[in-house]
Formats: C-alpha cells, sequence, structure tokens
C-alpha cells in the first residue's frame, strides 16, 4: 500500500532520510518509533508529499506519489491519505459536524444530506455523536483529536498516517484517541503512526521501524523488536524509556 523505494532526503546539506526502503501492507499497522529528529515526522510526511524527496520512489496504492503531476492530481492524491496530526487544526468557525461534512462535500461533491449522514456515523465511530453541533473550542483536546480523526475517515482513505496524534494531549486525554486508533485497527485500517506510545506499539503495531539519523535501523515485529532489538541504537533507545 505505501512503498519506500531507496528513499533519499536532505534538507540543506542535512541528510534527513537515509535510504530508506520498506512497505507498509495493505491492512497492516506499523509504529515508526525512534529519538527526536530522527527522520520520522520528514518519512511520514513525504507520503503525502508535505515533504519533497531528491531521490528513490514512493509508491501509495499503486500511484507514485513523486512523479511530476499537476496540482489538481496532487490535491486527489492528497484527498485519499487521510492524516493526523499533533495539533488537530479544526475548523474553529465550523461546527463538529461540518467539520467532519467540509471535504467530502467540497471535494468529492458529495449531496449534503449524504455527507451528514456519513459525517454522524463517524462522529459515533468516534464516540462524538452528541458534539455534533459544538464547535472545536468547546470540545477538549481529546475530543477534538477524535473529530479530526472522523474528519479524515470522511474521505474514505484507503490509509491513514498519524504523527504523534496524542502528544499534545493531557495524559488523562490520549486513551481515549488510542482507543479509536485500536478501534481502526481491528477494523482493519492501513495504518502508518509515529507515536511515543510504546504500548500502543506493542499491542496494535504489526510491525515496529525503528529509525535514527535518517535511517530505518529496524523492523521487527513488536515482540522481537521489544523482546530482543537487534540494532545497539534501538537496545539504547528501549533501555533509556525504561
Ligand atoms: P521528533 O521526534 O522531535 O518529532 P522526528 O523524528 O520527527 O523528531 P524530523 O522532524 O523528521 O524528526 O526531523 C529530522 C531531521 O531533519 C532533524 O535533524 C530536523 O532538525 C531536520 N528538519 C526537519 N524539518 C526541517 C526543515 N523544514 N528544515 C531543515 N531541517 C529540518
Ligand atoms: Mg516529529
Amino acid at each position: 500500500m505505501i512503498e519506500f523505494i531507496g528513499i533519499n532526503k536532505f534538507y540543506g546539506s542535512l541528510p534527513a532520510l537515509v535510504d530508506i526502503n520498506a512497505e507498509v501492507k495493505k491492512g497492516e499497522v506499523v509504529v515508526v518509533c525512534g529519538p527526536s529528529g530522527s527522520g520520522k515526522s520528514t518519512l511520514i510526511r513525504t507520503v503525502n508529499r508535505l515533504e519533497e524527496i531528491q531521490s528513490g520512489v514512493l509508491r501509495f496504492d499503486g500511484q507514485n506519489v513523486h512523479a511530476k503531476i499537476s496540482s489538481l492530481a496532487m490535491n486527489h492524491l492528497r484527498s485519499r491519505i487521510g492524516f493526523v496530526f499533533q495539533s488537530f487544526n479544526l475548523f474553529p468557525h465550523l461546527s463538529v459536524l461540518d467539520n467532519v461534512m467540509l471535504s467530502p462535500v467540497k471535494v468529492n461533491g458529495i449531496k449534503r444530506s449524504k455527507a451528514r449522514e456519513i459525517a454522524l456515523q463517524l462522529l459515533d465511530r468516534v464516540g462524538l455523536s452528541s458534539k455534533a453541533q459544538n464547535y472545536p473550542a468547546q470540545l477538549s483536546g481529546g475530543q477534538q483529536q477524535r473529530v479530526a480523526i472522523a474528519r479524515a475517515l470522511a474521505m474514505e482513505p484507503p490509509a491513514m498516517l498519524f504523527d504523534e496524534p496524542t502528544s499534545a494531549l493531557d495524559p488523562e486525554m490520549v486513551g481515549e484517541v488510542l482507543a479509536v486508533m485500536r478501534g481502526l485497527a481491528r477494523d482493519g485500517m492501513t495504518m502508518m503512526c509515529v507515536t511515543h506510545e510504546m504500548n500502543f506499539a506493542r499491542d496494535v503495531a504489526d510491525r515496529v521501524w525503528f529509525m535514527d539519523a535518517g535511517r530505518l535501523l529496524e523492523s521487527a515485529s513488536p515482540s522481537a523488536f521489544f523482546g530482543s532489538p537487534q540494532h545497539p541504537r534501538a537496545q539504547r533507545f528501549l533501555s533509556d524509556l525504561r
């Protein structure tokens, strides 16, 4: 579903991604971990081309993301990749329901009545039907992040990307967002998640990718990664967590 083939990226002279070769298969949950500055966000942001690459091929659902494509085609591609960031970026002047309905109506041209029906189902899925008419500022951080997930799902993306979706939340709200992500994983969603929540990685991930200094040093099952990490850098990372 998401294929990284010989990806290299520099910020000026700084190598941010070094020869990344990996694949997230359909229905798989990959958790990307590693120290700060190791390239996790850069990697995930190359998937919908928020970051350009200098070499390599990146395919999303068969499509070459970094080929020369029109901005229209790029927008279409982006609309098919669900992306949830640390900051929720909801539209403050729109109700929760309208936030979720916006893209299906504006981008996909779905009728408002149909989009509303879908949006209400999605809000139910993230446990927020009762907040449909509220505005983002009236919601807690965890609730806003769940709306952001519902909004991404409204475009029916074949895969979802998460970049530290719980890092900006108060600790008591982390669980409710992770629960929604667990539900998605259980339903077979293809997911690539940058997170420091190692319990989530242990329980939910099919594979854990460990990055350091722009390199993907390890890709392993959670039990192998947490039980017997191979790379010394990964061993150090894990022992520092304990
Ligand atoms: P964190 O855990 O702190 O979020 P990360 O693993 O997501 O870190 P990245 O944000 O991908 O790391 O950054 C990888 C490297 O690229 C870092 O050295 C960072 O300073 C650098 N970098 C990131 N964005 C830019 C940018 N826009 N311009 C220049 N350098 C950048
Ligand atoms: Mg980051």
